[in-house]
């Protein structure tokens, strides 16, 4: 018998740092050492119809039980961890009975109760830390444990459900977690991430998101005969900047539902100078107005020297959920009713980012995000809570009876 502390144990230690740099997929090989784990783990649990396609994205089903005609739900978790912190040789410190106390780790760092009081209400439990030389990886190596216990349990439910799809995706962290899912193939009605923090919440909003490519063409010709002729890119792009808002509507100074406009990247000479702005609100409707802010700068700055070319491009990256959510409501009410089945309260919460579930909601499957007992994701002082992973367990399990008893 393979406990849930014993899966995640075995999923932490393999390498599956994503590679923000790569041009293949997934970004770095080593996931596949995971994605053939899960394949093959999934094929001796029994699930059917276990896949794993070539870019690494494994997919399997909990058959519905007989009679039952439920509609299929999913749930996705990934493989790959991030970029921001080093995920060799990752080995995980299991804390039985935690006193409640800061948690020291190696190289004099420490996980403080200050900064993380989450861990007073978990005195008594079980957490897992690094040994703080490497990242976790419970983001999202908890998922993936939370649903293949799940889907054990499942295999031998006592009550009635639909098929109960799995799906294990790569390259999450750089934001090309869904790039291969086949959604027409998995063909459910709704699905859930597994991949946020603590317990008992729920995302159902995130931010709706474009990116701005600002690029400003000038005329270069030698400084020495610049009088009258030369049009410095650079120069205006320093005054292109300046006038974007920065006192309001900045990464500095916004929170909770504020938006805001970043300019993140740029290159330049004096020829031709770009940057990249993103575009962040959970108003989809102020993406437009701050699109439409970089063309009255555009326009201020060509009528002040009329040989810049000023070319804006706008790229749709992805929605806020709340939109895509509405056209199956039960996606969330069923999940607000695990929750609370188990005696959770259940927290609806935002998230200034995206998830995978915001693109696959915006790709037609509602794709709320559900705890998954991870904490201080992308940091060696990553920890997780056995308990509050247990209780994830539970509430998959709830989603796939309380759906089973639904039609299409
Ligand atoms: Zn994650």
């Amino acid at each position: 018998m393979t406990t849930l502390l014993d899966r995640f144990l075995r999923y932490v230690k393999i390498d599956t740092r994503a590679d923000a740099h790569s041009e293949s997929y997934p970004s770095s090989k080593k996931q596949l050492d995971l994605s053939r784990l899960l394949q093959e783990e999934c094929q001796s649990l029994g699930l059917t119809d276990v896949q794993m396609n070539e870019f690494g994205i494994v997919t399997a089903t909990v058959p519905a039980t007989a009679g039952c005609s439920a509609p299929a739900i999913a749930f996705f978790a990934h493989v790959d961890t991030s970029p921001e912190f080093t995920g060799t040789n990752v080995n995980p410190q299991v804390r039985e009975n935690y006193d409640g106390s800061d948690i020291p780790l190696k190289e004099g760092r420490v996980i403080r109760v200050a900064d993380s009081p989450e861990l007073a209400a978990l005195k008594g439990g079980t957490i897992i830390t690094t040994d703080g030389t490497t990242l976790l990886g419970a983001d999202d190596k908890s998922g993936i444990a939370i649903i293949m216990t799940a889907a054990e349990k499942l295999l031998n439910a006592d009550f009635p459900h639909g098929p109960v799809k799995v799906c294990f995706t790569c390259d999450e962290e750089i934001g090309h977690g869904t790039d291969h899912i086949d959604l027409a193939a998995l063909d459910c009605i709704c699905g859930y991430t597994l991949d946020g923090d603590g317990t008992g919440k729920i995302d159902t909003e995130t931010f709706s998101a474009d990116m701005a490519k600002v690029t400003i063409r000038g005329i270069n010709i030698h400084p020495s005969i610049g009088k009258g002729k030369m049009v410095n890119a650079i120069r205006y792009m320093a005054q292109f900047l300046d006038r974007l808002p920065r006192e309001s509507d900045s990464p500095e100074t916004t929170e909770d539902r504020q938006g805001f406009l970043h300019p993140y990247h740029m290159t330049g000479t004096v020829a031709e100078t770009s940057v990249e702005i993103i575009l962040r609100d959970f108003e989809t409707d102020k993406l437009k107005s701050y699109a439409e802010l970089l063309h009255q700068i555009a326009h201020e700055l060509k009528a002040r020297e009329p040989r810049l070319e000023i070319d804006i491009q706008i790229i749709e990256q992805y929605r806020n959920m709340r939109e895509g959510l509405a056209k199956e409501p039960r996606a969330l009410e069923k999940a607000v009713s695990a929750l609370e089945a188990l005696g959770q309260n259940p927290e609806l919460s935002i998230i200034r980012g995206g998830t995978d579930g915001s693109v696959l909601t915006a790709k037609g499957l509602p794709t709320p995000n559900l705890s998954s007992g991870q904490h201080n994701p992308h940091s060696p002082l990553e920890w997780a809570s056995l308990e509050e992973m247990e209780e994830a367990v539970e509430v998959v399990v709830q989603l796939a009876k309380l759906w089973g008893t639904e039609h299409e």
